[in-house]
């Protein structure tokens, strides 16, 4: 019995150095947990999916994300009418932009995918100009808080096809 006693001591002891020496081990596993903000920082990637098709009407009049987010949006025209005679875009235009201004000259701006070259600083983001069975998809970084209009800038489209990105 008492070899038992020995031998289940030893036993013990024996398990006890496992423990102290997977210990140190666990350490890096405690260090890894900083890196949990960075996997939270990825997962900010917020996919924005409008439809377009051959009326003049997005899918959504409403967007809404968080200050900072990566939005990663793509346009798509579910139509079929080419995209000479119903073309769609979409474009985010800065705060403070007069939308029927922006509007108007983007109509004579063809050669320039309907973004009119003076006022390219009034944009925050925009797609190219699609037309049925088309897509496209742009990435950009959410801009601070506040309410954003996007239009599509084909020529008469914007006083029907315009929505809100809400930032918050
Ligand atoms: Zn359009």
């Amino acid at each position: 019995m008492k070899y038992l006693v020995t031998i289940l001591a030893i036993v013990g002891l024996m398990s006890c150095g496992t423990d102290n020496s997977s210990s140190p081990a666990e350490k890096p596993a405690t260090k890894l947990e900083p890196s949990t903000p960075v996997q939270k920082a990825t997962s900010d990637t917020v996919d924005v999916v409008i439809k377009v098709g051959d009326e003049m009407k997005f899918s959504e009049n409403r967007i809404i994300v968080e200050q900072g987010d990566v939005v990663r949006l793509k346009l798509e025209h579910t139509g079929t009418m080419p995209k000479t005679s119903m073309g769609h875009n979409w474009v985010l235009l800065k705060n403070g932009v007069n939308v029927s201004d922006f509007g108007m000259a983007a109509a004579s701006a063809k050669d320039n995918d309907y973004i009119p070259a003076n006022m390219q600083q009034d944009v925050i983001a925009h797609t190219k100009i699609i037309g049925g069975g088309e897509s496209d998809e742009i990435i950009f970084q959410a801009p601070e808080e506040g309410a954003y209009e996007y239009i599509c800038s084909f020529p008469g489209h914007y006083g029907m096809m315009k929505g809100k990105l809400v930032v918050m």
